[in-house]
């Protein structure tokens, strides 16, 4: 799994960050699930090693501009490919269904490819290849979603070694104990597959909060995720207007990360006036205060990807070679 952020500021788009958007790729499947749709997202696509004919779901967090004026210009473009037959379903709060039809509508645009509007609320959806989404109750102005993917468990691995101890002789009776089955050594003794696989290996979980103010309902979903992704607006010094506008501050988006005994938190979502020349709060205070309540912080930034390995994860040169052995192992 590979994440990439298209858009790193919150409200409006500046020379640096766009608006919200976040790709969540499964390379082995050669599919990716968008997260928020800000606007001008499909030209941060192009620039990206990302492709519209894969794309598979997008997930829309609230119905704010900055994170939903992309969508409808996306789906077009995308129609307009000529080779571009695969669904898409979008899911998102109510209203999200309103809003496409109407503007597909009244803007005359018929799609090549199926799209379905999928209107969602907090709980646990089943999706393909048994993975997971839970959507969960953000705390901000309006309905506001945060959601998990989850990849589902996946069979330990064969224990060669425990094969080799029990003196099982390397070669085809190994591919047999791999697949489950039952063995018969010359000298009579038999083996079953299962006593030669390891523990199952949990999927891994990348959490994404969209916009919200610290709550409970996020700890909890995110609550043992390898990439947690929360919005930090605002440096603490300004927790006045992220509690006005209901989002949170770096440090508050620490907290939750902490309290959720997340692997690594990303902050996302901020407000331009850190980036402006002569700010008294800039991006590096963002950094720090975070670092000081949940010390596996980054922050993000329009075209960082992410690889989400079992055990670590790892910043992803836009140049990687994914078509070859390095995609095995994503
Ligand atoms: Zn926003
Ligand atoms: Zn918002």
């Amino acid at each position: 799994m590979i994440v990439t952020f298209l858009g790193t500021g919150s409200g409006v788009p500046t020379l640096q960050r766009n608006v919200s958007a976040i790709a969540l790729w499964f390379i082995q499947r050669g599919k990716w699930w968008l997260f928020d749709c800000g606007e001008g997202t499909q030209q941060q696509i192009m620039r990206s090693w990302l492709k519209l004919s894969q794309l598979e779901k997008i997930f829309i967090t609230h119905l704010h501009g900055d994170h939903v004026y992309g969508l409808i210009g996306l789906l077009a473009s995308r129609s307009l490919r000529s080779n571009v037959e695969a669904p898409i379903t979008v899911y998102g709060p109510p209203g999200l269904d309103r809003y496409t039809a109407a503007i597909l509508e009244t803007t005359r645009v018929h799609l090549r490819y199926p799209l379905s509007v999928e209107i969602v609320s907090p709980g646990r959806y089943e999706m393909e290849e048994g993975y997971i989404v839970e959507c969960a109750a953000a705390a901000h102005r309006g309905q506001a979603y945060a959601y998990a993917v989850e990849e589902p468990e996946r069979p330990g691995a064969f224990r060669d070694d425990l094969a080799r101890q029990a003196g099982i002789p390397p070669g085809p009776l190994y591919g047999k104990l791999k697949r489950g089955d039952t063995i018969q050594l010359e000298d009579g003794r038999v083996f079953h597959g299962e006593s030669f696989v390891g523990p199952p290996q949990r999927g891994r979980k990348v959490v994404y909060s969209g916009d919200t103010s610290p709550c409970q309902a996020v700890v909890q979903l995110a609550e043992g995720a390898d990439l947690f992704i929360h919005e930090a607006t605002y440096a603490h010094a300004d927790l006045a207007l992220a509690e006005r506008s209901a989002h949170s501050t770096a440090r508050q988006a620490a907290g939750i990360a902490r309290q959720a005994g997340v692997r690594t938190l990303v902050l996302t979502h901020f407000s331009s006036r850190y980036e402006k020349a002569g700010a008294e709060a800039g991006m590096a205070q963002l950094l720090k205060e975070a670092r000081e309540v949940f010390p596996d912080t980054l922050l993000a930034a329009d075209f960082l990807s992410l690889k989400v390995r079992r055990k670590r994860i790892e910043t992803v040169g836009q140049s990687l070679d994914l078509t070859g052995d390095e995609a095995g192992k994503v």
